[in-house]
C-alpha cells in the first residue's frame, strides 16, 4: 500500500469515529433468579418459572468492574450504546494499524533519504 493510500484510509475512519453516537464498553446478560418465598412460581415443585429475565451490564472502566441492572425498556438503547463502543474499538484498532504501517514508511524513507548522499559520494 501507498502513503497516500493509508492517509486516506485513516481519514475515512476518523470520519466514521465522528459517526458514532452514544456508546458504553461492556456486556448485557439475561438472569434469572429465585426469591424462594414459599409458594411463589419460582419454588413451584412440578413447574418451578424463575423471575426475569433481569438485564444486567457488566463492564471495566479505568480499571474498575461494574454491573448494573438494566431495566427492559433500555435495553434495546443500551445494545445500541454496546455496540457503537465496539464500532469505536475497531475503527481506532484499524487506525493504530494504519499509522503503524504509515510511521514505519515515513521511518524507511528518512533513512532513505539520509543515505542517498552516501551512495552517491561512493559512485
Ligand atoms: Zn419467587
Amino acid at each position: 500500500m501507498r502513503k497516500e493510500q493509508i492517509q486516506a484510509q485513516i481519514e475515512k475512519l476518523k470520519a466514521e469515529l465522528l459517526k458514532l453516537g452514544p456508546m458504553r464498553p461492556g456486556s448485557l446478560s439475561q438472569q434469572y433468579s429465585a426469591c424462594q418465598k414459599p409458594g411463589c412460581k419460582c419454588v413451584d415443585p412440578i413447574h418451578p418459572q424463575k423471575h426475569g429475565p433481569f438485564y444486567q451490564l457488566s463492564y471495566s472502566h479505568g480499571g474498575k468492574s461494574t454491573s448494573q441492572f438494566i431495566r427492559p425498556q433500555f435495553v434495546p438503547e443500551v445494545r445500541q450504546q454496546l455496540a457503537a463502543y465496539k464500532k469505536f474499538k475497531e475503527l481506532t484498532q484499524r487506525w493504530v494499524t494504519l499509522s503503524l504501517e504509515l510511521c514505519k514508511m515515513e521511518m524507511q524513507e528518512a533513512r532513505a533519504e539520509a543515505s542517498q548522499p552516501e551512495r552517491s559520494r561512493r559512485s
